[in-house]
């Protein structure tokens, strides 16, 4: 099994940034989402789980791209996991997982992905898992999750993720999913 880590938007992407907080801190998606996928690898590494960066670019990548390249090792027949990293927005709170409407698969990846989540992150609301159109999730072949990594508009939930604490527990709880559903077979 390969986990191909996907890191949303990029340097360039318009908005996708919370505000800028009384304290001069900010938080830049694309900058999280990366540092969220290079903590994730680096556990990944050290527990021999096969994974592959699928955009190493800072710049933003076309979502058909990304697809493409998580499509590679599909068509290769290398059973793969892609997980998309993101920070929520729109002023709610927690933590959240999508997958594509019509993946049973999918799907039951989401849902362990959301008891590890309501574990890991008790102070947060759990959102738990939805379905989504999205077109990363629509054009991978493979089975596919996006986790939404708490709000970034709300300063209780991006205080945490500004945090290398909260970026820990963030990046341990997509491991502990992830072997879980290496587990599970
Ligand atoms: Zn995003």
């Amino acid at each position: 099994m390969k986990i191909l880590l996907d890191n949303g938007h990029g340097a360039e992407t318009p908005g996708k940034r919370s505000p800028v907080w009384p304290n001069g801190k900010q938080l830049l998606e694309w900058k999280f989402n990366r540092e969220m996928v290079a903590l994730i690898a680096a556990e990944l590494q050290q527990l021999d789980i096969e994974h592959q960066v699928i955009v190493p670019e800072t710049t933003d990548v076309s979502l058909a791209e990304r697809a493409n390249r998580a499509n590679v090792y599909y068509s290769k027949g290398i059973k793969c996991i892609l997980v998309s990293v993101h920070a929520n927005a729109g002023g709610g709170t927690g933590w959240e997982v999508f997958h594509y409407p019509s993946s049973e698969v999918s799907k039951a990846y989401a849902q362990i992905f959301a008891q590890v989540a309501s574990k890991a992150l008790p102070e947060f609301k759990n959102r738990g898992v939805k379905s989504e159109n999205f077109q990363i999730l629509r054009q991978a072949k493979c089975p596919s999750v996006l986790t939404e990594n708490l709000f970034m508009d709300t300063w209780k939930d991006c205080e945490f993720i500004l945090s290398q604490e909260g970026k820990e527990r963030i990046a341990k709880l997509h491991v502990t999913a992830i072997q879980q559903i290496i587990k599970n077979g």
